[in-house]
């Protein structure tokens, strides 16, 4: 791995990270200080899927992994982006198979694919919440071709209930990817500065029992 060609994915947490709708806050606020204590400590509180994060099967699943017994090396892998970019995707727009048909010969075990949808352009206002998301037909079909995490440039890969609009389509593609023992990645980022990176690692905190963790996701050029 050549650390200079490294493409971080990631948001930045901070005050004004945009959490999905009725999840916990997220603060982070000094405990101690080097001009008070001589070192300076902060407390953080936050939801399991704040910022740019994992879920894992346990997410939608009572006997579904959880992040702790994910496999590290299973969230490093090739990295596959279909992009939406130049389709003009509209407010809760379905994507369908159709949409991303022409990418199903790169979907194929062991690669972790991104749906570059140009939504985290939004990110931080409320046009974040009324992403495009993914059909769960659409879903079905990348599953069976064998690919086990799906990455999203939005909130989620399914319709985001806010102020009383949308939500009716369910959680579809969380429950056929987390079904399949799959992972999704959420609130991913800067996907537009990749430039020939063929990597990428989605690297969560040990966090026993727990259904989603915090990650930084980066992509690099092998
Ligand atoms: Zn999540």
């Amino acid at each position: 791995m050549d650390p200079s060609n490294i493409v971080d994915l990631s948001h930045k947490l901070d005050s004004d990270v945009q959490i999905y709708p009725d999840d916990p806050p997220f603060t982070c606020s000094p405990c101690a200080t080097v001009a008070k204590d001589g070192y300076s400590v902060h407390g953080l509180t936050m939801g399991t899927h704040t910022g740019t994060h994992i879920d894992a099967p346990s997410h939608f699943f009572a006997d579904g992994k959880t992040i702790d017994q994910i496999p590290l090396p299973s969230l490093f892998g090739p990295l596959v982006v279909v992009d939406l970019t130049q389709r003009n995707l509209q407010n809760r727009q379905m994507i369908i198979w159709a949409d991303i048909e022409a990418s199903a010969d790169r979907m194929s075990p062991g690669v972790i694919l991104l749906l570059h949808t140009g939504w985290s352009a939004h990110w931080g206002s409320p046009k974040y919440y009324e992403h495009p998301f993914l059909a769960r037909d659409a879903a079905e079909r990348i599953v069976e071709r064998g690919v086990h995490i799906v990455g999203v440039d939005a909130l989620s890969p399914d319709e985001t209930p806010y102020q009383g609009v949308g939500g009716g389509q369910g959680f579809g593609a969380h429950e056929v990817i987390l079904g399949a023992g799959g992972i999704i990645a959420e609130n991913l980022t800067n996907l537009s500065a990749l430039d020939g990176q063929n990597h990428i690692a989605l690297v969560p905190l040990n966090l026993d029992g727990c259904d989603g963790s915090p990650v930084r996701a980066f992509a690099w050029k092998t």
